[in-house]
């Protein structure tokens, strides 16, 4: 840190699609927005939700259809190779920190507060 002061109009917390959605609107109503997120940019659903998800699921169908048309006109051994699934799976999410990171900058959208800019405090209750 440099040790100086920024204001905001607003401070959004998390670069998932909610968040970067929230950025985008308010920058282009004009308003001075900061964007922040404690982990790589992109929110659950791009790096360890829907996409993901969509890939592995995806694998699954292939063979769970493979098995039931065993002896129905199709033959042979088919199996997941996790490592290279994995591998796959990465092509996938592995841009998207960089890719968020580019197209917050990109557009405009906010300053980009790096994830302990804004810490999670515990709860007097003890609760998050
Ligand atoms: C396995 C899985 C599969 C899914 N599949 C689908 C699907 O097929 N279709 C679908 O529509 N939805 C799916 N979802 C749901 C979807 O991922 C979420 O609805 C969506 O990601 C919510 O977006 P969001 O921007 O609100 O939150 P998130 O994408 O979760 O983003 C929140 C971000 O805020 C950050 N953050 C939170 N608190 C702080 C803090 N105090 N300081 C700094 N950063 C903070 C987090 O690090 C995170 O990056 C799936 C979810 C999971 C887990």
């Amino acid at each position: 840190m440099d040790g100086s002061e920024r204001t905001y109009d607003l401070i959004v917390i998390g670069t998932g699609n909610a968040g970067t959605a929230m950025s985008h609107e308010a920058r282009r109503a004009g308003w001075k927005v900061a964007i922040a997120d404690e982990l790589p940019f992109g929110g659950t659903c791009a790096v360890k939700g829907c996409i993901p998800k969509k890939v592995l699921v995806g694998a699954a169908e292939v063979i769970t259809r493979a098995k039931s048309m065993q002896n129905k006109g199709i033959d042979g051994d088919i199996r997941i190779k996790w490592p290279e699934l994995m591998s796959f799976k990465r092509t996938f999410t592995d841009p998207v920190p960089s890719m968020r990171s580019q197209n917050i900058l990109r557009k405009r959208d906010g300053h980009i507060l790096r994830s302990r800019s804004i810490s999670r405090k515990k709860h007097p209750t003890g609760r998050r």
